[in-house]
């Protein structure tokens, strides 16, 4: 089959590499329809990841046909079209009995050597290095899903891909991070980035009841969109300091919550190569990770920085004093998607949101390696692609 793979640092290639096969009776094999480059993808690209290795299958944001079964998985049939969580839950351990799917403690084969060098490990996640289980993505036209009975979902006759699509991630991430704010009547939610995570994000922030949303990000397209799509409020932090702004736009007591969608984001900063330093020895750290510091601050006292931006190793420079002595709560983590497919699928299915108004470019798989340079760098106005196989 083809599939997008990794081969360094801005170099992804599609190869022709093996069919996946059933390797354990819960396994599912799934044709894949379609397929979404994400801003975590970015961070493969960028080569923050020292697990990845030459030839790695990207992609976590897929679904498709079913088209073999293991023989304990009995809630789907082959035909059924499904969307695959991007992370991994076998639904039986401490954490999935929680809801807290996306800390699976059997998801990740790898866990024994990276707690040992890590001290924790994460869980299992599709197509993100050997970190995170080593798993095949779906990037692909067909890949693996382990603990299918868990992990895939049946969508109802009647929505198309696109609308469905994002559930596998950025649609209950932008949701839980927003739920994370713990909005109640009245507040207001300042959301730093306005990529696809920020953009679910802000809609969700509505939907739980925020009454203003403040955008803040510097791309003028994205910006737009989160002013058209959702009603929000926005900051050019390349036009004016958003510490600033945001103080004077909610009479100088700051937004109630802060979200950081942003993450690791150092394009364009010239950090790329500081990263090359001290990736061996897993200390990924940035002094500048910008959002999150400026959420810190900016946020009111008492109130809560969510952060749905992916972290990996240290980040240096927190400001742990204005944390401490605001008294903020901060809530994190990869999305427990599992959680959120019915809720949302629901909204979706209600007409509440379609979340296809986010895609800005379709394109073949064989496309995919400018489809990570036009992402990656914003490139013809890109905020969202789909890759059909
Ligand atoms: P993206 O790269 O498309 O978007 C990031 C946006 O942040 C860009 O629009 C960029 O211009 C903006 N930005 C950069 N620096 C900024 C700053 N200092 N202030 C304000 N805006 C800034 O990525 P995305 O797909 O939207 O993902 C966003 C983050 O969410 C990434 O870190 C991604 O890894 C993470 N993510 C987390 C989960 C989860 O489960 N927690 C799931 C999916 C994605
Ligand atoms: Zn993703």
């Amino acid at each position: 089959m083809k599939a997008l793979c990794w081969h360094g640092t801005n170099d992804v290639r599609v190869d022709t590499v093996p069919d996946p096969k059933i390797l354990n009776p819960r396994d599912a094999i799934i044709k894949i329809t379609s397929t979404a480059i994400c801003g975590s993808d970015l961070h493969l690209y960028d080569g923050y990841n020292p697990t990845m290795k030459p030839g790695d299958i990207l992609g976590h944001e897929f679904m498709g046909e079913v088209v073999e079964l293991g023989s304990a998985v009995k809630n789907v049939q082959i035909g059924d079209r499904v969307v695959v969580p991007f992370t991994i839950s076998c639904g039986s351990c401490f954490f999935c009995n929680r809801d807290l799917w996306s800390l699976c403690d059997n998801s990740n084969p790898n866990a024994w050597m990276v707690e040992k060098i890590m001290g924790y490990s994460p869980s299992g996640l599709f197509g993100y290095s050997h970190l995170t289980g080593g798993y095949a993505g779906g990037q692909a036209e067909y890949a693996r899903v382990p603990f299918a009975d868990t992990g895939l979902f049946k969508i109802p006759d009647g929505l198309t891909d696109e609308q469905v699509l994002f559930l596998t991630d950025i649609f209950p991430t932008g949701y839980m991070a927003a739920e994370n704010c713990d909005i109640k009547p009245g507040d207001t939610v300042a959301v730093w980035g306005c990529g696809p995570v920020g953009q679910f994000g802000i809609k969700s922030a509505y939907m739980l009841g925020a009454e203003r949303v403040i955008a803040i990000d510097r791309v003028p397209e994205r910006l737009k969109m989160a002013k058209e799509q959702s009603g929000a409020e926005v900051i050019n932090y390349e036009e004016i300091d958003p510490g600033e702004a945001l103080k004077e736009m909610t009479g100088g007591r700051g937004p109630d919550s802060c979200m950081d969608a942003v993450g690791m984001e150092a394009h364009g900063t010239g950090l790329e190569g500081f990263y090359d330093e001290v990736k061996q020895a897993l200390r990924l750290e940035t002094d500048r990770p910008t959002a999150l510091r400026q959420a810190i601050v900016a946020c009111r006292k008492g109130g809560t920085v969510s952060v749905p931006g992916v972290y990996t190793g240290f980040v240096d420079k927190v400001p742990m004093g204005a944390f401490m002595n605001k008294g903020l709560t901060m809530k994190t983590g990869q999305t427990h998607v599992h959680r959120y497919f019915r809720p949302l699928i629901e909204r979706i299915q209600n007409g509440e949101i379609d979340p296809s108004y986010i895609i800005t470019h379709r394109l073949k798989l064989e496309e995919a390696p400018h489809a990570y340079e036009i992402f990656k760098h914003k490139k013809d106005n890109c905020i969202k692609v789909v890759l059909k196989p």
